[in-house]
């Protein structure tokens, strides 16, 4: 009802929706719908409410709020419930224990905090709290286990077009599930699935997007920022979140249907950090890489099925996520 309250604020801009008109649209009482408006207002909400003319929003707190990010919603889209919790472990983990028990697609997790934010391979995340968005999207798939981690590059082309969007400041994607701005890593999108051979019971794609985070650990400082840090402005971490959840599931929808990324891959390009330029493709860990598990080469661009090509000694080589780490040539991008 909250969500529902604020959609129709939101949708009204800056005129006045009259108490009858809310009742009418939602189904409810007047008194439900003061209620509503009250508990709000205790959250920190701000409304103009002037005599015979009903309610405008003039602001939100800052806070990720399940009925606030549904507002920002499209009512048929791929998201249908938003869960909010101030601390958990990891969006990801939580949101696999939820499929575990049957929640179905679309339910997305959203944390203020993660106490063991992952990365690929088990890495931390670094997940401070109250600044940035930790986000989890619970998937049911038609697609084969082996399109899974294609979901990942869909997470990235929404991240990188919602912030393109929404704040000024120069996006890419570095191959396959980092988005980039300034040279630095300012999303991490970490994609998990429980499957059996030919089929997939679900897919959890975790998005760890550093919004307002005003500064980092000095052991990331050079390869992570956010987007405050770039821009100097505290950008609605709600409406962010949103609109990529409604960018990646149309994306998602025609993934599913067509069964390859061909739709998305000009775009996708388009993003790319390096392309056409000198990459290093790392086989192993990039940390204690032997001169043998490092191969230089141009990258061009993604495939339909989400492969970089690299044209390595003059031919043009597919390289499959999940193996590799990609660098540029003298540095992180
Ligand atoms: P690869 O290119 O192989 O994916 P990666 O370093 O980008 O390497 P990820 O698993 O995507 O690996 O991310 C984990 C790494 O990201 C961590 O090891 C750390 O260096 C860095 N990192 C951790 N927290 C953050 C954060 N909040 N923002 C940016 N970078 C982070």
């Amino acid at each position: 009802m909250k969500g529902k309250i604020l959609r129709a604020l939101r949708e009204a801009g800056q005129e006045y929706v009259s108490g009858s008109a809310l009742c009418e649209k939602l189904g409810v009482s007047r008194q439900a719908v003061w209620k509503n408006i009250a508990a709000l207002k205790e959250m920190g909400y701000e409304f103009a409410a002037g005599s015979n003319k009903g309610y405008r929003l003039i602001s939100a707190p800052d806070r990720l709020y399940g009925p606030e990010i549904e507002s920002h919603l499209p009512e048929d889209g791929i998201c249908q419930r938003v869960e909010c919790l101030d601390r958990v472990d990891s969006t990801n983990s939580y949101a696999k224990r939820l499929a575990e028990q049957g929640e179905p697609e679309g339910t997305l997790v959203v944390a203020e905090r993660q106490t063991a934010g992952r990365g690929r391979r088990g890495r931390h995340w670094e997940s401070p709290e109250g600044v940035n968005v930790f986000m989890t999207l619970i998937l049911r798939p038609e697609l084969h286990p082996s399109r899974i981690s294609g979901m990942t590059l869909l997470a990235a082309l929404a991240i990188a077009k919602a912030i393109q969007e929404m704040v000024s400041v120069d996006v890419a994607i570095k191959w396959p599930n980092d988005v980039i701005v300034a040279g630095k890593k300012v999303c991490g999108i970490l994609t998990e699935m429980s499957s059996e051979e030919n089929f997939v019971h679900y897919g959890v794609v975790g998005m760890g997007i550093n919004v307002n985070q005003a500064g980092f650990p000095e052991e990331l400082q050079g390869k992570a920022t956010s987007l405050f840090l770039e821009t100097g402005e505290k950008l609605d971490r709600c409406a962010l979140a949103a609109r990529t959840v409604t960018l990646f599931g149309a994306y998602y929808r025609q993934y599913e249907r067509e069964g390859n990324l061909s739709a998305i891959v000009p775009e996708y390009n388009r993003f790319l950090a390096n392309r056409d330029r000198e990459v290093r493709v790392y086989y192993g860990m990039v940390e204690d890489a032997a001169e043998e598990d490092v191969r230089t080469g141009i990258a061009r661009g993604i495939d339909r099925e989400g492969a970089l090509l690299v044209e390595m000694d003059g031919r043009e080589e597919r390289i499959v996520s999940g193996e590799v780490s990609v660098r540029g040539k003298d540095g992180y991008v």
